[in-house]
């Protein structure tokens, strides 16, 4: 690797990119002094990406785990009636989530003092198992809600989930924080649970710096986010409250960047795509795959570029729970040396997120594979040993960079780096 030398400026996993109509709605909320949580810009975004998504509604929030948050309670209030003041709508409750995701997914349920039971994922979509969540059915019967993640941008077998939850008398909650523009048979991930939440965090696919959504088609699910979001007033002359409140609701300032960002969703989209398909073309001589999307189903937004290497060309790898371990062979890598690697030479890459059935923080949770069996108890790849499937995708895959500003000649260098990993 003499000859390449390290990139000058960082090339990065995702960042903000903005195009210039940004500032100006921004300068016009300044200007008319519309500083706060009330204004055009979020009318705006409102209208515009419930039109997009194809809901009836879109209320703008703070963030994308804020959505979460109300989107879960709602369900719980729904399925299980109005909670105790100091009890969450799903205390005493299991709830169905991904396993392989951002813990922001599944924190809401314990917000509501749900009990997350995960379901672990499948190689077509690197999302929650249907066949999983089937066994988890028929372990526990009584579960009535389902947390779903679209995982870097590839829609879940969603329409299958739907089917199961139907089945079983079960609201989804869809977290299509990653998925923004991604579609299932031309229905908008967010569009296709009970409920939808999206995020536009600086590092997603389009961003207000921060900022979320919820999505719903029901005008009563909808005015109730707009006063939970908003402390929960009720309609009186005077501070009125019957229900418990939340700052939640999304600044008119951040409104106007993600304003300003929203004609660009297509063309990030489309950045997106030429990243992962450079890649894919880069990498056809090695022994890894991209991640997968669902073909024919799905068209996803490549919201993030990621591979997962072959089992037979892994080096061994050992994960502690801070630190990692591995031992260098010819022909063979690791994620942990193609990330080492990628940031000795300036470029930022990711390991794929952590199992939650692994995380200490919910070690006591069921978790379900779909042969019904829990959880791995190793975090050592041993090629041939078999683990559950989030376990091994973790073990083996990893996030590339993927910023949209990334030139095709920054690609390159990043993909011969990977080449001399397996040299
Ligand atoms: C980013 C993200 C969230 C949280 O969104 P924020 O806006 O950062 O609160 C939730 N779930 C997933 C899968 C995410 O990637």
């Amino acid at each position: 690797m003499q000859d390449i030398k390290p990139f000058q400026n960082k090339v990065w996993l995702a960042t903000p990119t903005m195009h210039g109509d940004e500032i100006k709605y921004v300068q016009e909320a300044y200007e008319t002094n519309w500083m706060s949580t009330v204004g055009e810009n979020i009318n705006k975004v409102e209208e515009q990406l419930a039109r997009y998504i194809g809901v009836r509604y879109a209320v703008a929030l703070a963030s994308g785990t804020a959505a979460l948050h109300i989107a879960i309670k709602l369900a719980g209030e729904r399925l299980y009636g109005k909670p105790q003041v100091s009890q969450g709508a799903l205390a005493g409750h299991k709830v169905f989530c991904s396993d392989v995701t951002f813990s922001a997914t599944v924190n809401p349920v314990t917000y509501e003092g749900g009990e997350p039971v995960f379901i672990d994922t499948e190689y077509d979509t690197w999302n929650m198992d249907p066949e999983a969540l089937e066994k988890a059915f028929e372990i526990y019967p009584d579960v009535r809600l389902i947390v779903v993640a679209h995982l870097y941008g590839s829609p879940a077998k969603i329409l299958k989930i739907k089917e199961i939850a139907k089945k079983h008398n079960a609201l989804i909650v869809e977290d299509a924080a990653e998925s923004l523009g991604a579609s299932v048979r031309q229905i908008q991930t967010g569009a296709l649970g009970d409920y939808g939440c999206i995020s536009f965090n600086g590092n997603k696919i389009i961003t207000g710096s921060s900022g979320g959504m919820f999505l719903t088609n029901s005008e009563h699910d909808a005015n109730k986010v707009r006063k939970w979001s908003t402390q929960a007033r009720e309609n009186a002359p005077w501070y009125q409250h019957e229900e418990i409140g939340y700052n939640y609701r999304m600044s008119n300032v951040i409104a106007g960047v993600v304003r300003g960002q929203i004609p660009y969703l297509e063309d990030h989209i489309e950045q997106k795509k030429a990243i992962y398909e450079r890649y894919k073309e880069g990498f056809e001589s090695l022994p890894v795959r991209m991640n997968p999307y669902g073909e024919g189903f799905a068209n996803p937004n490549y919201w993030l570029s990621c591979m997962i290497i072959n089992p037979e060309a892994m080096c061994k790898q050992v994960r502690g729970e801070q630190d990692a371990l591995y031992i260098s062979e010819p022909g063979k890598s690791c994620p942990t040396e193609i990330l080492e690697t990628l940031a000795k030479y300036n470029a930022e890459g990711r390991p794929i997120w952590k199992p939650m059935h692994m995380q200490p923080i919910f070690r006591n949770h069921a978790f379900i594979a779909k042969d019904g069996n829990g959880r791995a108890n190793t975090n050592a790849y041993i090629a041939g040993e078999s683990t559950d499937v989030g376990v091994d995708i973790f073990n083996r895959g990893l996030c590339l960079p993927s910023d949209n500003k990334m030139t095709p000649a920054e690609q390159d260098v990043i993909i011969k780096l990977i080449h001399e990993c397996f040299k």
